[in-house]
């Protein structure tokens, strides 16, 4: 194996098994060389990622996708993408689906590309100051890029945003930050993403002074009491799964606190947690009976089309609700990320979520399906 790759796939396995970095099949990584790039394919996950996990893409093929002309309409033209991405693996009987965020990887002229989720910078992003705080703390060492939807208009965006950093600078830049999304790091050398990495950090921490110090609690008896209904209206329907701490506390402790987390902040979280909670408010809580709660879950549905992965109670519990047992850690672990985030959004001028339209988007997304298809039989 190439010394580049073994050196991709450490540094993959590096960030990818940080829960602080990304959560389940989030995130991807690439490698490239004059004509080849080696990008993560879809459904791996990057904390047990080896040489196999990575689509081998012919990267003239992939910049004629440039100027190919699409679909207008936004379905047909992610599949008609999609469909190229694949045509261009050198190995063509290979099953690799190539990351949707290929596109994004080629665009920069760095080797290595290691892009992650991080709740810390994404607090930042997912902010109402995210522009302004990008540019004080990292001025021209990268680009900001508005909310796009993901997919080929991103990606065409993000191609614009380089090309004019590279016209003035001479050089490509070594971060691109994407509002309610995260972070793209470039360098030719897998040393300097780590110092990337941790310059994030450092500028971050300066701002933030400390990280969360997230401690264990105990639900209280009331909180028993409502959980032991849910589990019985839920028995035999769905698992469930519930998780309390100092965090989980002070985000359900009122309404008030609860409006920091009723809408999802990236994409991911929609993949994997739908875009809603269902809160289950403490006066309808009292004297809570299955009758209410089948309400409730009815309301849901008429409301959303779907289930919901994640019901929160006032002054209680975050509970995943899903299909099998092993999934409902990832929800509570994506759900409580997302708690990372409204908290660190704080102190950059509070929680900016994801439009309705954006979202919408992501709902209707086949791609993002896939993944989480794939994502749960791995
Ligand atoms: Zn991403």
């Amino acid at each position: 194996m190439k010394k580049e790759i073994s050196e991709l796939i450490e540094v993959s396995q590096f960030y990818g098994k940080q829960k602080d970095y990304t959560l389940g099949g989030g995130g991807n990584t690439s490698y490239k060389d004059q004509d080849h790039i080696y990008v993560k394919a879809s459904g791996h996950s990057l904390a047990t990622i080896t040489g196999d996990g990575f689509a081998v893409l012919d990267r003239k093929k992939l910049q004629a996708m440039v100027n190919k002309k699409y679909s207008d309409d936004p379905q047909t033209r992610e599949f008609e993408v999609k469909e190229d991405l694949i045509a261009s693996r050198i190995h063509p009987d290979s099953d690799l689906r190539p990351s949707v965020e290929t596109s994004l990887h080629e665009a920069i002229n760095y080797c290595y590309v290691v892009h992650m989720h991080p709740h810390m910078i994404n607090g930042l992003l997912c902010s109402k100051n995210a522009k302004s705080a990008v540019g004080d703390l990292f001025g021209d060492k990268g680009i900001y890029v508005p909310y796009t939807d993901p997919g080929m208009i991103l990606f065409k965006k993000v191609l614009k945003l380089v090309e004019e950093y590279r016209e003035i600078y001479s050089l490509d830049p070594k971060y691109i930050f994407l509002q309610n999304h995260g972070v793209f790091v470039s360098a030719d050398s897998v040393e300097e993403i780590h110092e990337l990495y941790q310059y994030i950090d450092d500028q971050l921490i300066s701002v933030i002074k400390e990280r969360l110090n997230i401690s264990g609690r105990k639900i209280n008896p009331q909180a028993q009491d409502q959980m032991k209904i849910l589990t019985g209206y839920l028995s035999g329907k769905k698992f469930i799964n519930y998780r309390f701490d100092s965090l989980i506390e002070r985000f359900t402790s009122s309404q008030i606190t609860l409006s920091g987390v009723l809408k999802p902040f990236i994409p991911d979280q929609i993949v994997y947690c739908k875009a809603y909670p269902l809160i289950i408010y403490q006066s309808d809580s009292l004297s809570l009976n299955s009758e209410d709660l089948e309400r409730m879950f009815s309301d849901y549905k008429k409301q959303h089309g779907f289930n919901p992965k994640v019901v929160l109670f006032e002054k209680g519990p975050l509970v995943a609700v899903e299909e099998s047992k092993k999934s409902t850690d990832l929800v509570l672990d994506v759900f409580e990320d997302a708690m990372r985030i409204s908290y660190y959004s704080e102190f950059f001028g509070g929680p900016n979520f994801m439009s309705n339209e954006q979202i919408a988007f992501i709902e209707n997304w086949e791609v993002e399906h896939y993944r989480q298809k794939i994502a749960k039989s791995i």
